[in-house]
């Protein structure tokens, strides 16, 4: 993992001051280290019977596709308000200074369906928090969340409801 770590960037002060913002881009653009977290992203969820992959936009959606792939998943986008064409699900949520809402198409998750959470940062946690909301709306069978970085001084995790498990590869 420290060479993962090594491709992460940390930027002071973005997106506004006070803020330490981790570019997984330069993760994204080395092949290698690129396959080397899908696999280590994979690996607690493999026979697991993970039939969707669920991943949050943006940058869910590219560490989501590729772990579908890995799990011989289906990959199903959650998306900001008014990307998706109707008809679609919504949830909204509440940030530091305002709100957001994630949407998913409607009849693209069956109840009891096997799912998994994807998202590259967990920071305060209400980004996932809103995804696992979503999906309980629908009935679908969670099966867990992966994450890449944690970011614990936040308190993310402990948004997260119930018994199924939410793994991250870094913590910073
Ligand atoms: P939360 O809702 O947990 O506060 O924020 C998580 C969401 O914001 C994720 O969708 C993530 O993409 C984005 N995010 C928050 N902080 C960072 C960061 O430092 N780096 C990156 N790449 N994304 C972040």
């Amino acid at each position: 993992m420290h060479e993962l770590e090594t491709l992460i960037r940390a930027v002071p002060d973005f997106p506004q001051p006070g803020v330490v913002f981790r570019d997984v881009t330069p993760l994204l653009a080395d092949a290698g280290a690129f396959a080397r977290c899908i696999d280590a992203l994979a690996e607690p969820w493999l026979g697991q019977g993970v039939h969707a992959v669920c991943g949050i936009e943006s940058r869910g959606f590219i560490f989501g596709a590729a772990l579908a792939q890995k799990l011989n998943a289906g990959f199903v986008p959650l998306r900001k308000p008014g990307k998706l064409p109707p008809p679609v699900v919504g949830m909204d949520y509440a940030l530091e200074y305002g709100h957001d809402r994630l949407e998913v198409r409607a009849g693209a998750l069956q109840p009891g369906e096997r799912a998994l959470l994807v998202d590259d940062v967990l920071a305060t946690g209400g980004t996932l928090a809103a995804a696992q909301a979503l999906l309980g709306r629908l009935d679908v069978a969670l099966v867990g969340a992966a994450v890449v970085i944690e970011l614990p001084a936040l308190r993310g995790r402990s948004r997260w409801q119930g018994e199924a498990p939410l793994h991250a590869l870094l913590r910073y």
